[in-house]
């Protein structure tokens, strides 16, 4: 199994959940920029408070803020992760390459979990956190297709991306996605 994962695709499409269960299962760190700012917000902190205006209108957080919260974790560990969210623009795709060379580390796989704008629509309505309002939901798939969607090009460039189909139930998606993960 591939040690060095990243999850890419659009807000809804269930990098947490399968992220999660397969992070927990292979014992890789699940680095979720989404959680960790949110933990971030909830403590109050300077940095929380620096990211939750710009949550909530369902834009990016900084990427030198969101960065160093990417790179405190990968430092301090040495085994493997699975980066969900993160990262979510071309530049903070570089910085984690530059970040990598210096940890000599590399991703091994890029899995694109794909699925209509239909079902994510649904799935994030239904789920009902604070940023899963009708309008925020529209904003943040158009931040996805405009700043994150260019990833699915470079990590194909670069001969690492695989796709997915994640739409159905949470077991069939996971079983997918382990017989991708194979080695
Ligand atoms: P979703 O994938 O459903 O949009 P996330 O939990 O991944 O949910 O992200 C929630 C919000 O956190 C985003 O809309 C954005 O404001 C912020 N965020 C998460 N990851 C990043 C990142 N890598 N760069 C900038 N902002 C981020």
């Amino acid at each position: 199994m591939k040690q060095r994962l990243l999850f890419l695709g659009p807000p809804g499409a269930g990098k947490g959940t399968q992220a999660q269960r397969l992070a927990l299962r292979e014992g890789l760190l699940h680095l979720s920029t989404g959680d960790l700012l949110r933990a971030e917000v909830h403590a109050g902190t300077p940095l929380g408070q620096e990211a939750q205006a710009v949550m909530a209108r369902g834009e990016l957080v900084s990427d030198a803020l969101v960065l160093a919260i990417v790179r405190s974790r990968l430092e301090q560990h040495s085994g493997g992760w699975l980066l969900d969210g993160f990262p979510r623009n071309l530049a903070q795709a570089e910085a984690l390459d530059q970040l990598l060379a210096s940890l000599n580390q590399r991703i091994e796989k890029v899995v694109l979990l794909e699925v209509d704008d239909a079902v994510l629509i649904q799935r994030l309505l239904g789920r009902g956190r604070s940023d899963d309002n009708a309008v925020v939901i529209a904003n943040r798939l158009v931040v996805y297709r405009d700043q994150t969607a260019p990833l699915i090009a470079h990590y194909e460039g670069l001969g690492l991306l695989s796709r997915l189909d994640a739409a159905g139930s949470i077991e069939e998606i996971d079983t997918r996605l382990a017989s991708l993960l194979v080695d």
